[in-house]
């Protein structure tokens, strides 16, 4: 155990890697059964996000292997109510442990260069108390993305 910062994920579990599907993705893109159209369709939404929202990492992207990809994660689940699906900081994701009872975090890859992307770990975290997801509220946001 390293020391216990802000940003530690005390709650971390259920962890699931999705390496494989990721590895069989790229066979699938390298052989030619998936053309890069398929594989390299990140929507201008999900580059924006990356952009914007994403975390750099020091990994080349496996397929143009031009550029180092970003991270984003996402966090789902019931206890989040409309907050459900949005993206988060490591940051975030470290306070909303004792926020919330349970939730999932998927991590997904993005190259800015070539538009590959894909989910590439996830795990659950929170504090096992379960909450009432919250109230309904409009916000300025839900006009941005309606
Ligand atoms: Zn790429």
């Amino acid at each position: 155990m390293g020391p216990l910062t802000s940003q530690t994920l005390w709650s971390k579990r259920d962890a699931i890697d999705y390496s494989l599907k990721r590895r069989a993705a790229l066979v699938s893109l390298f052989k030619g059964t998936t053309s890069a159209l398929d594989a390299c369709n990140a929507d201008p939404y999900l580059l924006r996000a990356a952009k914007y929202h994403g975390e750099a990492v020091e990994r080349l992207c496996p397929v143009c292997r031009k550029a180092k990809m970003f991270e984003l994660r996402y966090a789902f689940g019931d206890q989040l109510g409309q907050y459900s699906g949005r993206i988060k900081t490591a940051q975030e994701l470290a306070e909303m442990q004792s926020e919330y009872g349970e939730f999932r975090v998927y991590i997904v890859e993005v190259c800015m260069e070539c538009g590959w992307h894909h989910l590439i770990y996830s795990y659950k975290l929170g504090d096992g108390k379960y909450r009432k997801p919250p109230r309904k509220v409009r916000t300025l946001e839900d006009e941005d993305y309606a």
